[in-house]
């Protein structure tokens, strides 16, 4: 950041009284600029035993494939948002369920919030950020070329809950960067 959002100044980076971390902060206003991570929710939409992914269109990860998910808005609750996702990158209507993983990705300043659902109907399409949309099984899954590690994460504790009966709900803290289909998906933390 180099300039107030509010009064058009330069900001200065330093750590104002009684804080413990630097901030941008507008000598000519005062505004101390704060800036967290953002939330992205997503689901795991099911249709009898298959699930529903899309294959991105936008950078990054242009051409892999995702679970439905994207930023939350002001203003929604968590499902609310994995819900408007899902019908905006998939065209699909779903019921979200239960809580199925929480991803902490600290060096994209990011948590990772992911549903299980229920499709209402078989009914969907790529929306404008995504290429391809389709339901497959287990063995389906295009493990190699899954856009994010915290989608990988989600996709393989959703199916291994399933096989075992059970709806658990999984953290994993994510720090280094991910390369599809190279890298492992570390244990949760
Ligand atoms: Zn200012």
């Amino acid at each position: 950041m180099n300039f107030c959002s509010n009064c058009a100044a330069p900001v200065v980076l330093k750590t104002p009284p009684g804080d413990h971390l630097p901030r941008f902060v507008c000598e000519n206003c005062g505004t101390i600029h704060y800036r967290n991570p953002l939330l992205v929710l997503g689901c795991v939409p099911q249709w009898e035993d298959r699930i529903l992914i899309c294959r991105r269109a936008i950078e990054p990860r242009r051409g892999y494939w995702t679970a439905p998910a994207g930023f939350m808005e002001n203003g929604e609750t968590l499902q609310a948002a994995a819900a408007r996702e899902c019908h905006e990158e998939a065209l699909a209507t779903v019921e979200v369920g239960s809580l199925l993983a929480i991803v902490s990705v600290t060096h994209a300043h990011q948590v990772h919030v992911m549903f299980r659902a229920r499709l209402l109907e078989p009914v969907f399409a790529p929306g404008p950020e995504s290429l391809e949309v389709r339901l497959v099984s287990e063995q389906e899954v295009p493990w190699e070329d899954i856009a994010f590690p915290s989608g990988l994460f989600a996709l393989r504790k959703f199916f291994s809950d399933r096989s075992a009966g059970r709806e658990d709900h999984h953290f994993a803290e994510l720090r280094g960067r991910f390369k599809p289909g190279t890298s492992s998906v570390p244990e949760p933390a």
